[in-house]
Protein backbone atom coordinates (compact mmCIF):
# COMPACT_ATOMS: atom_id res chain seq x y z
CA UNK A 1 0.00 0.00 0.00
CA UNK A 2 1.40 3.51 -0.86
CA UNK A 3 2.36 5.78 2.27
CA UNK A 4 3.52 8.47 0.32
CA UNK A 5 1.43 10.66 2.47
CA UNK A 6 2.88 9.78 6.15
CA UNK A 7 -0.39 9.06 7.47
CA UNK A 8 0.59 5.66 8.50
CA UNK A 9 4.09 6.43 10.10
CA UNK A 10 2.99 9.61 11.76
CA UNK A 11 -0.09 7.78 12.85
CA UNK A 12 2.65 4.83 14.21
CA UNK A 13 4.32 7.27 15.87
CA UNK A 14 1.33 9.43 17.61
CA UNK A 15 0.92 5.53 18.73
CA UNK A 16 3.92 5.35 20.11
CA UNK A 17 3.69 9.06 22.37
CA UNK A 18 0.52 7.52 23.77
CA UNK A 19 2.14 3.96 24.56
CA UNK A 20 5.26 5.66 26.00
CA UNK A 21 3.14 7.96 28.53
CA UNK A 22 0.62 5.17 29.19
CA UNK A 23 3.61 2.57 30.11
CA UNK A 24 5.12 5.49 32.05
CA UNK A 25 2.07 6.10 34.15
CA UNK A 26 1.97 2.60 34.88
CA UNK A 27 -1.25 2.10 32.82
CA UNK A 28 -1.92 -0.73 30.05
CA UNK A 29 -2.16 1.46 26.44
CA UNK A 30 -4.20 -0.74 24.79
CA UNK A 31 -7.16 1.30 27.33
CA UNK A 32 -5.77 4.34 25.71
CA UNK A 33 -7.68 4.67 21.83
CA UNK A 34 -6.62 7.40 19.32
CA UNK A 35 -9.71 9.20 17.79
CA UNK A 36 -8.99 10.47 14.62
CA UNK A 37 -10.34 13.64 14.61
CA UNK A 38 -10.82 14.41 10.95
CA UNK A 39 -12.49 18.39 10.26
CA UNK A 40 -11.03 19.42 6.93
CA UNK A 41 -9.48 16.34 5.86
CA UNK A 42 -11.13 15.04 2.29
CA UNK A 43 -12.51 11.52 2.11
CA UNK A 44 -9.54 9.26 0.41
CA UNK A 45 -7.04 11.20 3.68
CA UNK A 46 -10.01 9.80 6.18
CA UNK A 47 -9.83 5.96 4.71
CA UNK A 48 -6.30 6.10 4.14
CA UNK A 49 -5.83 7.02 8.17
CA UNK A 50 -8.69 4.72 9.01
CA UNK A 51 -6.81 1.37 7.05
CA UNK A 52 -3.61 2.35 8.52
CA UNK A 53 -5.08 2.75 12.21
CA UNK A 54 -7.11 -0.46 11.74
CA UNK A 55 -3.75 -2.23 10.77
CA UNK A 56 -2.32 -0.55 13.42
CA UNK A 57 -4.58 -1.41 16.37
CA UNK A 58 -4.27 -5.58 15.21
CA UNK A 59 -7.60 -6.19 16.76
CA UNK A 60 -11.76 -5.66 15.79
CA UNK A 61 -12.65 -2.98 17.67
CA UNK A 62 -13.90 -0.13 15.03
CA UNK A 63 -11.72 2.72 14.31
CA UNK A 64 -13.01 6.11 16.05
CA UNK A 65 -13.26 9.36 13.73
CA UNK A 66 -14.15 12.66 15.59
CA UNK A 67 -16.12 15.27 13.15
CA UNK A 68 -16.52 19.01 14.90
CA UNK A 69 -19.19 20.18 12.63
CA UNK A 70 -22.48 18.31 11.82
CA UNK A 71 -22.25 19.23 8.17
CA UNK A 72 -18.88 17.94 7.65
CA UNK A 73 -20.09 14.44 9.56
CA UNK A 74 -23.17 14.40 8.14
CA UNK A 75 -21.18 14.28 4.27
CA UNK A 76 -18.09 12.57 5.72
CA UNK A 77 -20.44 9.73 7.16
CA UNK A 78 -22.48 9.42 4.00
CA UNK A 79 -18.99 8.82 2.31
CA UNK A 80 -17.83 6.27 4.63
CA UNK A 81 -21.45 4.46 5.27
CA UNK A 82 -19.66 1.18 3.81
CA UNK A 83 -16.95 1.15 6.81
CA UNK A 84 -19.39 2.10 9.03
CA UNK A 85 -21.78 -0.33 8.11
CA UNK A 86 -18.90 -3.16 8.73
CA UNK A 87 -17.85 -2.10 12.19
CA UNK A 88 -14.59 -1.10 11.19
CA UNK A 89 -15.92 2.53 12.07
CA UNK A 90 -17.33 4.73 14.48
CA UNK A 91 -18.32 8.85 13.95
CA UNK A 92 -18.34 10.31 17.12
CA UNK A 93 -19.28 14.17 17.47
CA UNK A 94 -16.58 16.15 18.88
CA UNK A 95 -17.74 19.62 18.16
CA UNK A 96 -20.59 21.82 19.72
CA UNK A 97 -23.83 20.40 19.20
CA UNK A 98 -26.80 22.53 18.47
CA UNK A 99 -30.48 21.84 18.99
CA UNK A 100 -31.53 22.36 15.51
CA UNK A 101 -29.11 19.98 14.06
CA UNK A 102 -30.00 16.97 16.15
CA UNK A 103 -31.32 14.81 13.96
CA UNK A 104 -28.61 15.02 10.98
CA UNK A 105 -26.32 14.35 14.14
CA UNK A 106 -28.13 11.17 14.97
CA UNK A 107 -28.24 10.12 11.77
CA UNK A 108 -24.73 9.39 11.41
CA UNK A 109 -23.10 9.91 15.05
CA UNK A 110 -22.74 6.74 17.86
CA UNK A 111 -21.48 8.91 20.07
CA UNK A 112 -22.10 12.37 21.03
CA UNK A 113 -19.06 13.75 23.06
CA UNK A 114 -20.34 17.02 23.34
CA UNK A 115 -23.21 17.04 25.81
CA UNK A 116 -22.84 20.16 27.93
CA UNK A 117 -26.51 21.42 29.06
CA UNK A 118 -29.98 19.01 29.57
CA UNK A 119 -32.12 20.52 27.17
CA UNK A 120 -29.74 19.47 24.22
CA UNK A 121 -30.14 15.33 26.21
CA UNK A 122 -33.58 16.01 26.83
CA UNK A 123 -33.62 16.50 22.46
CA UNK A 124 -31.39 13.51 22.52
CA UNK A 125 -33.29 11.46 24.50
CA UNK A 126 -36.48 12.33 23.23
CA UNK A 127 -35.42 11.46 19.17
CA UNK A 128 -33.70 8.08 20.17
CA UNK A 129 -36.63 7.00 22.05
CA UNK A 130 -38.99 7.77 19.37
CA UNK A 131 -36.49 5.73 16.99
CA UNK A 132 -35.98 2.90 19.31
CA UNK A 133 -31.92 3.26 19.83
CA UNK A 134 -29.66 3.67 22.34
CA UNK A 135 -26.95 6.84 21.77
CA UNK A 136 -23.54 7.21 23.83
CA UNK A 137 -22.71 10.15 24.93
CA UNK A 138 -20.19 12.15 27.34
CA UNK A 139 -20.57 14.78 29.14
CA UNK A 140 -18.18 17.95 28.22
CA UNK A 141 -16.65 19.78 30.72
CA UNK A 142 -15.13 23.07 30.62
CA UNK A 143 -12.08 22.49 32.89
CA UNK A 144 -10.10 25.06 31.84
CA UNK A 145 -13.04 27.78 32.09
CA UNK A 146 -11.44 29.68 29.33
CA UNK A 147 -14.79 31.61 27.97
CA UNK A 148 -13.88 30.46 24.15
CA UNK A 149 -14.40 26.72 25.29
CA UNK A 150 -18.12 24.34 25.70
CA UNK A 151 -18.45 22.76 28.46
CA UNK A 152 -20.85 22.38 31.47
CA UNK A 153 -18.65 23.99 34.91
CA UNK A 154 -16.33 21.68 36.84
CA UNK A 155 -19.12 22.23 39.73
CA UNK A 156 -21.76 21.28 37.75
CA UNK A 157 -20.41 18.34 35.94
CA UNK A 158 -22.19 15.39 38.17
CA UNK A 159 -25.69 16.35 38.65
CA UNK A 160 -25.89 17.27 35.09
CA UNK A 161 -23.98 13.79 34.40
CA UNK A 162 -26.89 12.20 36.77
CA UNK A 163 -29.41 13.60 34.92
CA UNK A 164 -28.23 12.77 31.70
CA UNK A 165 -27.31 9.06 32.66
CA UNK A 166 -31.18 8.81 34.02
CA UNK A 167 -32.72 9.58 30.08
CA UNK A 168 -33.69 7.29 28.51
CA UNK A 169 -32.21 6.21 24.84
CA UNK A 170 -29.35 7.73 25.67
CA UNK A 171 -25.81 5.86 27.72
CA UNK A 172 -23.81 8.09 29.51
CA UNK A 173 -20.60 6.89 28.68
CA UNK A 174 -18.19 9.29 30.19
CA UNK A 175 -16.37 12.79 30.20
CA UNK A 176 -15.04 14.69 27.64
CA UNK A 177 -13.00 18.55 27.52
CA UNK A 178 -10.27 20.24 25.41
CA UNK A 179 -7.52 21.04 27.69
CA UNK A 180 -6.26 24.39 28.95
CA UNK A 181 -4.45 26.46 26.16
CA UNK A 182 -1.19 27.43 28.22
CA UNK A 183 1.89 26.47 28.01
CA UNK A 184 2.18 25.61 32.00
CA UNK A 185 1.86 21.63 32.14
CA UNK A 186 0.65 21.87 35.45
CA UNK A 187 -2.13 23.77 34.48
CA UNK A 188 -3.10 21.60 31.88
CA UNK A 189 -2.41 18.33 33.64
CA UNK A 190 -4.19 20.23 36.45
CA UNK A 191 -7.54 19.94 34.24
CA UNK A 192 -7.11 16.59 32.88
CA UNK A 193 -7.32 15.83 36.77
CA UNK A 194 -10.05 17.19 37.52
CA UNK A 195 -12.57 15.85 34.48
CA UNK A 196 -11.11 12.16 36.19
CA UNK A 197 -12.17 13.37 39.90
CA UNK A 198 -15.17 13.73 38.30
CA UNK A 199 -15.38 10.82 36.71
CA UNK A 200 -14.49 8.95 39.57
CA UNK A 201 -17.12 10.76 41.59
CA UNK A 202 -19.99 10.05 39.47
CA UNK A 203 -19.10 6.16 39.30
CA UNK A 204 -18.82 6.25 42.73
CA UNK A 205 -22.07 7.64 43.18
CA UNK A 206 -23.49 4.50 42.15
CA UNK A 207 -26.36 6.60 40.60
CA UNK A 208 -29.01 5.35 37.80
CA UNK A 209 -26.76 4.68 34.78
CA UNK A 210 -23.74 6.09 35.54
CA UNK A 211 -22.05 2.80 36.31
CA UNK A 212 -20.85 3.02 32.44
CA UNK A 213 -19.16 6.17 32.84
CA UNK A 214 -15.31 5.42 32.04
CA UNK A 215 -14.42 6.90 29.32
CA UNK A 216 -11.96 9.97 29.41
CA UNK A 217 -11.78 11.81 25.98
CA UNK A 218 -9.58 14.20 26.88
CA UNK A 219 -5.90 15.11 25.21
CA UNK A 220 -4.98 16.31 21.44
CA UNK A 221 -1.64 16.77 19.48
CA UNK A 222 -0.40 19.11 22.00
CA UNK A 223 -1.43 17.51 25.24
CA UNK A 224 -2.26 14.08 24.92
CA UNK A 225 1.05 12.79 27.33
CA UNK A 226 -0.22 14.90 30.06
CA UNK A 227 -3.93 13.73 29.42
CA UNK A 228 -2.66 9.83 29.35
CA UNK A 229 -0.77 10.21 32.60
CA UNK A 230 -4.19 11.55 34.26
CA UNK A 231 -6.09 8.79 32.94
CA UNK A 232 -7.27 9.78 28.92
CA UNK A 233 -9.00 6.61 27.15
CA UNK A 234 -9.38 8.21 24.45
CA UNK A 235 -7.16 10.88 22.73
CA UNK A 236 -8.53 13.04 19.97
CA UNK A 237 -5.39 13.53 17.55
CA UNK A 238 -5.71 15.25 14.44
CA UNK A 239 -2.39 17.04 13.71
CA UNK A 240 -0.38 14.28 14.42
CA UNK A 241 -1.67 12.20 12.42
CA UNK A 242 -2.42 14.52 8.96
CA UNK A 243 -0.25 17.46 9.33
CA UNK A 244 -0.92 21.05 10.36
CA UNK A 245 -4.70 22.30 8.77
CA UNK A 246 -4.71 24.75 6.40
CA UNK A 247 -6.69 27.03 8.20
CA UNK A 248 -7.35 27.16 12.22
CA UNK A 249 -10.46 26.61 13.23
C1 LIG B 1 -9.34 19.49 16.13
C2 LIG B 1 -9.70 18.83 17.40
C3 LIG B 1 -8.86 17.86 17.98
C4 LIG B 1 -7.51 17.49 17.42
O1 LIG B 1 -6.63 18.57 17.53
P1 LIG B 1 -5.09 18.46 17.09
O2 LIG B 1 -4.42 19.50 17.89
O3 LIG B 1 -5.06 18.73 15.63
O4 LIG B 1 -4.64 17.09 17.42
C5 LIG B 1 -9.31 17.24 19.15
N1 LIG B 1 -10.48 17.56 19.72
C6 LIG B 1 -11.31 18.48 19.19
C7 LIG B 1 -12.59 18.78 19.87
C8 LIG B 1 -10.93 19.15 18.02
O5 LIG B 1 -11.73 20.08 17.52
Amino acid sequence: MPTSTGIASRLAAARERVDAAATAAGRDPADVRILLATKTQDVATVREAVAAAAELAGDDRPVLVGENRVQELVAKAHDLADLVATGMLEVHMIGHLQRNKINQTLATASCVETVDGLAVAEALSTRCVRDGRTLDVMVQVNVSGEESKSGVEPGAAPALAADVAALDGLRLAGFMTIGARSDDEAVVRAGFARLREIRDKVLASGAPGTDGARELSMGMTGDLQLAVAEGATIVRVGTAVFGARPVAR
